[in-house]
């Protein structure tokens, strides 16, 4: 997902930790655990993707990607691993983010739909199971607005399976990014 102000956006930046993720290049980011409360969605939250591709595009947001998700997708693309960093990755400060397309679209976005969707990164996975959207009811509604699969009729979401998505996003986020070439 790219970044309708949701996925690919600035936002993210504060689930994993940081004030905001919308950071530009040269801010530094921190990864730290942060304390939500997760009791006002204990009976679950209804959502169902519908493929609309809005959280895969917009402008001033960010794709973050690990090393190892850039690994497996340059391995999947049949890519040297500086070829794949030439061609899909971009340096923001200290971290990589995926490219942007043509209309500030993700690079991998065609048709809406994902063009590596099975090894999309983990900010796409977990999304929206991000603390920023998870803090409140009114943060989650805000979501909403954005996002056409949070909707009363979508399937309900089991609390667990929520919380589980969030956590694997932010262990991804800690492996780091670093050891890609500089020059990405
Ligand atoms: S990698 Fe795929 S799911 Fe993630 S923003 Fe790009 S097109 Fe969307
Ligand atoms: S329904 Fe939501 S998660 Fe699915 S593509 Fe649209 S904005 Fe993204």
């Amino acid at each position: 997902m790219k970044k309708a102000q949701i996925t690919r956006d600035p936002q993210r930046s504060a689930d994993r930790a940081t004030p905001d993720r919308g950071d530009g290049p040269g801010t530094e980011r921190t990864v730290v655990d942060i304390a939500i409360n997760t009791s006002w969605y204990r009976e679950g939250l209804r959502f169902s993707c519908t493929s609309c591709g809005r959280c895969c595009s917009g402008p001033q947001s960010y794709v973050w990607i690990s090393y190892d998700e850039a690994v497996a997708l340059a391995r999947h693309l049949a890519l040297d691993l500086n070829d794949f960093g030439r061609r899909y990755l971009r340096r923001v400060g200290k971290d990589l983010a995926l490219l942007d397309g043509a209309g500030d679209d993700c690079v991998f976005l065609r048709d809406k739909q994902c063009l590596v969707y099975e090894l999309r990164p983990a900010q796409c996975r977990s999304f929206p199971w991000w603390p920023s959207l998870l803090e409140s009811e009114q943060s989650w509604r805000e979501a909403a607005l954005q996002c056409e699969g949070i909707r009363h009729e979508a399937p309900l979401v089991e609390a667990s399976v929520i919380d589980a998505a969030g956590a694997a996003e932010r262990a991804e986020e800690a492996k780091g990014h670093s050891d890609i070439r500089k020059d990405v």
